[in-house]
């Protein structure tokens, strides 16, 4: 490709709206183009990048036995109807639903688990057909409710997606593993520094989950990793082991203290000097569930946080907001900062965070303005609350696996996702097959997401300097760029001609920059654009050399004669 074929255009300017590199060296360098919020034009460079990339995963995925189709991107509402997930997708305010001209009610495709179990349900009766794993590349929609940093939280994006379908769980086991080493493979082709966690399957549901993260200090997701490399997980999804509080003693009588606008806890350690392992916070909540909204209460230790994925899970919640002031102060009847397990409405039901249990001599709140209540004890003072495990791992608590291993906390892009989901959506969509004794069972699924959009942005992310973007090599748009310095010298022109013409004919990804620009702003451009390496064909021309050099090492430049050119390129 000549760069003169295409409209091309790199900004001086950062965009308003780009908060982290990659979404301002995207923009900047004219890859992307935003044209509503979420939404984006992707250059021809920039799908380059993404066939690249969408390549490699066909590659994998073939070689991994599963088969590319196509669904459509438009559902209609009765199949979300039949897993139940509808009403869910719409409260989380995610899914593009719109209705047609005949008044039926349709989505945009966020993921294709209705329509792949609809497809396969009709045409795969017998065990014998199984196991098969189908993936499709396409456009997906989302209403995120924020979406930011351009391809990276889109509205409109492009994902691979796969699903799975074996006629037991250890045929559901085996396709899985097959997916974590084809992506895998697929990270590592890249040219990405990534690593697998546990994470939380969410509103997809299913049993085992596994987030794949581009490591980046500006992720969206935190993560957190064993010192000895053992664990990994999305915080989410993370456990952990914290040390237990010191030991109060036997129960004391109850004691009601005047705490006059004292309403947090570290205000409540300083007031009382007391730790804050000592007390027992209680934050309300309103879960959205399926046919009701309700109110909860969360007790947690007073240095502990609560894990809100967690406890949506636990509820199994559409939704989960913490409660307004004004439900507060209804189930209270206090103001709000005084809340407690003493004095709360009867219908509220009461969640402990499992560190409490056991513990005595409680500092709480006790739902009245003002007071808070010292030596509370669960069971006696209020009605034994039901314990489970809410609390959000930390940086520096114990590895579940082994206490004295501390977790590390980093940032990550989830990149892709797979998940056993079992039979959740083939029981509720009716999805039989019959198995060797004639007998119907539903199918065992699994799937498998990887974002390709999100992907491309994320290498940004992890290869860029000052200048621009440092593509990696196997998902560059070009891996060599031949720049012509000064295109009014016809002795430039030929030579980088003859150049990249021989660079084609041996089978270089390569393109020409004949664009015509001041030396000193090519190079600036160059840059910004990130091709690999770069064979500048400039004054030297004279005496038949020119000059290579690599992006990542800009100040290291070969001199080369033409003719070495192609060898040296190989040799990079
Ligand atoms: P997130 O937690 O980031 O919202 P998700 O868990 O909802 O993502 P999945 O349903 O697992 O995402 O989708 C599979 C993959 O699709 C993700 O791993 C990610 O790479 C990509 N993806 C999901 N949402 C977006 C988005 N809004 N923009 C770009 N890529 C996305
Ligand atoms: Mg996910």
């Amino acid at each position: 490709m000549r760069l003169t074929t295409i409209p091309l255009q790199t900004l001086r300017e950062n965009p308003a709206d780009a908060e982290i590199p990659s979404h301002r060296l995207l923009v900047r360098a004219g890859y992307i183009q935003k044209l509503a919020s979420g939404i984006y034009i992707y250059s021809p460079l920039m799908w380059r990048v993404l066939r690249k990339i969408s390549e490699i995963v066909r590659e994998e995925m073939d070689r991994a036995g599963a088969a590319e189709f196509l669904m459509p991107i438009a559902q209609p509402k009765d199949i979300w109807e039949e897993s139940g997930r509808w009403n869910r997708y719409i409260a989380d305010g995610i899914l593009f639903h719109l209705e047609d001209s005949k008044g039926a009610e349709m989505c945009l495709g966020p993921t294709h688990e209705e329509v792949i179990t609809t497809f396969v349900k009709r045409i795969c009766n017998s065990y014998k057909q199984l196991p098969f794993n189908l993936y499709q590349i396409q456009d997906k929609f989302r209403d995120e409710i924020r979406p930011r940093f351009g391809l990276m939280r889109g509205r409109e994006f492009i994902m691979k997606d796969a699903y799975s379908f074996d006629a037991d769980e250890a045929g559901l086991d085996k396709s899985y593993d097959a997916m974590d080493q084809a992506y895998h493979r697929i990270f590592e082709r890249c040219g990405l520094e990534f690593t697998g966690v546990q994470a939380d399957p969410g509103a997809i549901g299913g049993s085992a989950s596994q987030e794949f993260m581009v490591l980046a200090d500006q992720g969206e997701d935190a993560i957190l990793i064993s010192e000895d490399g053992k664990y990994a997980a999305n915080v989410e999804k993370a456990d952990s082991i914290v040390s237990p509080s010191p030991d109060q003693g036997e129960p004391k009588p109850l004691r009601k203290e005047h705490t006059p606008n004292i309403r947090t806890v570290d205000e409540l350690c300083e007031f009382f000097s007391m730790s804050a392992n000592q007390m027992a916070k209680t934050v309300l909540y309103t879960a959205v569930l399926e046919d009701k909204e309700e109110t909860v209460a969360v007790m947690m230790r007073g240095d502990l946080e609560i894990n809100e994925v967690k406890l949506t899970n636990k509820l199994d919640a559409l939704a989960l907001n913490l409660a307004d002031e004004e439900t507060i102060k209804k189930v209270t009847g206090a103001e709000v900062g005084f809340a407690g397990p003493i004095g709360l409405a009867e219908d509220i039901r009461v969640f402990a965070d499992v560190t409490l249990k056991g513990m005595t001599n409680l500092l709480v709140g006790c739902c009245e303005t003002d007071y808070h209540c010292l030596d509370v004890n669960i069971g006696r003072d209020f009605k034994e609350p039901e314990f489970v495990d809410l609390r959000e791992a930390r940086a520096g608590d114990g590895a579940p696996h082994d206490a004295s291993v501390k977790l590390i906390g980093k940032r990550g892009i989830e990149v892709g996702h797979i998940f056993k989901l079992g039979t959740k959506y083939s029981e509720a969509m009716d999805a039989t097959f019959l198995d060797q004794n004639g007998k119907r069972q539903p199918f065992v699924m699994g799937c498998y997401g990887l974002g390709i959009s999100r992907t491309a942005q994320s290498a940004v992310e992890q290869n860029f300097d000052d200048d621009g973007i440092i593509w990696p090599r196997p998902i560059a748009p070009f891996e060599v760029v031949v720049a012509i310095l000064d295109s009014k010298k016809s002795e430039q022109v030929e030579a980088a001609e003859k150049i990249y013409g021989d660079l084609k004919s041996a089978g270089v990804d390569v393109c020409l920059d004949d664009r015509q620009m001041a030396p000193g702003v090519k190079f600036k451009d160059l840059d910004l654009l990130g091709f690999p390496i770069r064979v500048v064909v400039g004054r030297k021309v004279k005496e038949g050399m020119v000059e290579i050099s690599e992006r990542r090492q800009p100040d290291t430049k070969h001199d080369v004669a033409i003719d070495g050119v192609g060898e040296k390129i190989a040799s990079l």
